[in-house]
């Protein structure tokens, strides 16, 4: 049995919240260990872009500058998208948000996964404060009055004041730290593909809502769109298995040819969509981060940018109390973070879920409630102006 030695925290997960939350403590001045099975693949320039891009919120791009790794991805492949249209199939008026009426240069930008966790992984390399573990993976766990430790696949033992999990939405370590979740299957896939479109996307991100299905086009730096698409899971085996010409009438009419016809696809990939909430986010010397927390619908293009918003708020929790000479590991500190967090997470999980039946549903009464259309949104400032924000982590 060999001993990975004893940390200020152990970080288990280096996906996008897990990497970037151990690059800001370890910043901040703590010893950090991360343990993670698979070092992500390596990203390059001439690579195609990859299939899982998210649209990042200027709350996250700002993280990542004060992490010093946003010039880097910007400069690798990232694209600013300036307006945001979002149109429902079953009532009229559009809702329109533009960066410039916010006095701000975008609204957010489409980044892929893998550019976003390979720079993330780089700099995790270069820090002293930090020790990687990968690959490895945790087998079990324990905890006395002052450490976790972690017993890895390979015998090996590693502790910590502080074990954060952000191990994503199947997160092994919230079981074994015996957390429940509360669970919604929507039934539903995303369809995730680029798509190259007649019209140009003009750095707009666009949703239409239609019975039963959401749509987003969100726009690419090489001109083409990456599409997600939520349909009833029989209707994404439909589509999943059409030929590429049939699919793209299909997506354009879907997408009511708002940029002319859809002229070249790539393969479709496709993600089961539920909602996972976890019952609380601490457990003795254990937090939960990221979608180990809160794994939502994908409709509003949030998960990722709750994640990190949980990073900022840990991050600072655990500073503040370590700079008053306090514990930091203490449950009485956590709570602070869980308080913040959780609050924000449920209801922004729950907004999304509700959008997702009212405006997926074809039941009469929902029909009814949407039918006072975008356009009453869109009139009203500070209701739109509201929505915005919230959008843009402000
Ligand atoms: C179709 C689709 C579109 C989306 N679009 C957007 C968007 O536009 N904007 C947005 O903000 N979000 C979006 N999301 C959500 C976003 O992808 C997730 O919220 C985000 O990936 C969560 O990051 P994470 O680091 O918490 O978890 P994950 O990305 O799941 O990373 C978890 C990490 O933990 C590691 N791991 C797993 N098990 C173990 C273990 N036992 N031990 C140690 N490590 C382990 C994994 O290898 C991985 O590196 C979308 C999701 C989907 C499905």
């Amino acid at each position: 049995m060999s001993r990975l030695g004893m940390h200020d925290v152990i970080v288990v997960g280096a996906g996008m919240v897990g990497a970037a939350l151990a690059l800001a403590l370890a910043r901040a001045g703590f010893d950090v260990a991360v343990i993670e099975p698979r070092a992500p693949k390596p990203w390059n320039a001439q690579d195609e872009i990859d299939l899982r891009v998210v649209a990042l919120a200027p709350s996250s791009v700002d993280l990542f500058g004060r992490l010093d790794v946003w010039k880097q991805i910007a400069a690798a492949r990232a694209s600013a998208y300036r307006r945001m249209r979002v149109w429902d199939a079953l009532a009229p008026g559009d809702l329109n948000f533009d960066a410039a009426e916010e006095g701000h240069a975008a609204l957010g930008y489409i980044v892929e996964n893998r550019l976003i966790q390979h720079t993330l992984w780089q700099a995790l390399q270069r820090e002293p404060r930090i020790t990687m573990h990968s690959p490895g993976t945790v087998a079990a766990t324990d905890a006395t009055p002052d450490k976790r430790s972690l017993t890895l696949d390979d015998g090996s033992i590693a502790a910590a004041k502080l074990v954060i999990a952000a191990d994503g939405a199947d997160s092994a370590l919230r079981g074994m730290a015996g957390i429940a979740t509360s669970d919604r299957d929507y039934g539903q896939r995303a369809i995730v593909a680029h798509v190259a479109t007649e019209r140009a996307h003009d750095a707009t991100a666009w949703q239409r809502f239609l019975p039963g299905a959401t749509l987003a086009f969100l726009p690419l730096a090489d001109g083409r769109s990456s599409i997600v698409w939520s349909v009833p899971d029989a209707e994404s085996q439909r589509l999943l298995a059409l030929d590429d010409a049939t699919f793209c009438a299909e997506l354009g009419a879907a997408f009511d040819f708002r940029l002319g016809r859809i002229t070249a696809t790539t393969p479709r990939a496709s993600f089961p969509l539920r909602m996972k909430l976890a019952e609380r986010y601490l457990a003795p010397r254990f937090a939960l981060i990221g979608d180990a927390a809160h794994a939502v619908h994908p409709l509003a293009g949030q998960g990722v940018n709750l994640g990190l918003r949980d990073v900022d708020e840990l991050c600072s929790t655990l500073t503040d109390a370590r700079d008053t000479k306090r514990d930091f590991a203490a449950e009485s500190v956590l709570r602070r973070y869980e308080r913040r967090r959780r609050s924000d997470n449920v209801l922004s999980a729950h907004s999304f879920d509700a959008i997702n039946r009212v405006f997926g549903s074809e039941a009469m009464p929902l029909a009814a409630l949407r039918g006072a259309g975008m356009a009453v949104v869109d009139n009203i400032a500070p209701l739109k102006r509201a929505f915005a924000r919230h959008a843009a982590g402000r």
